[in-house]
C-alpha cells in the first residue's frame, strides 16, 4: 500500500524560532557529513537549551539548514530523526482530531484520508513501510 503523501516543500516544518531536539546520534551523523568535529558542529550550528537539550540554530525564522531558494534541507541525507519522521509522528495515528491538526499544518497530507492512514498504521505494525 502506498500512502498518498507528497511533501510540497512548503518549509513549514522547518520554520520557527526553535527546532526539534537533536539526539547524540543526530549530532554525530550531521557533524561527520559536514566534515566537522562534534564540538565544531555544536558551536557553529547548535544551541544548548535548558536541561541540556540540543537544538539547531535558526536564521530569519527558519532552521539554519533550510535553504530558502531550493526549499530543501541542506543536510537532507542525514537530517535529524525527528525531521525524517515528520509528519508521521506517533500522535497522527492516535486519533482523528490529532490527524486533523497535523494535516492542517502539513500540505503534503492534503490527499491523505484518516481511513488510509489507519490502514497504513496496521500495515506498519507488521512491516516497516515508512522508511
Ligand atoms: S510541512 Fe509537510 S509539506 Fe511542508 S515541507 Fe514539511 S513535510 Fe513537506
Ligand atoms: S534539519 Fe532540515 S528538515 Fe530538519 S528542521 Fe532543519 S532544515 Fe528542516
Amino acid at each position: 500500500m502506498k500512502l498518498n503523501f507528497k511533501c510540497q516543500q512548503c518549509g513549514s516544518c522547518c520554520q520557527g524560532e526553535s527546532t526539534i531536539s537533536l539526539t547524540s546520534q543526530d549530532v554525530q551523523r550531521i557533524a561527520y557529513f559536514l566534515g566537522l568535529t562534534e564540538k565544531e558542529f555544536l558551536k557553529k550550528y547548535a544551541v544548548i537549551k535548558s536541561g541540556g537539550r540540543i537544538e539547531l540554530k535558526t536564521r530569519n525564522g527558519f532552521c539554519i539548514f533550510f535553504d530558502k531558494d531550493t526549499r530543501q534541507c541542506k543536510v537532507h541525507p542525514v537530517k535529524p530523526e525527528k525531521c525524517k519522521e515528520w509528519p508521521f509522528v506517533k500522535a497522527i495515528f492516535e486519533d482523528y482530531d490529532s490527524f486533523k491538526i497535523i494535516k492542517s499544518s502539513c500540505p503534503g497530507l492534503r490527499n491523505v484520508t484518516w481511513e488510509e492512514l489507519k490502514q497504513f498504521k496496521n500495515l506498519k505494525k507488521t512491516k516497516n513501510v515508512l522508511r
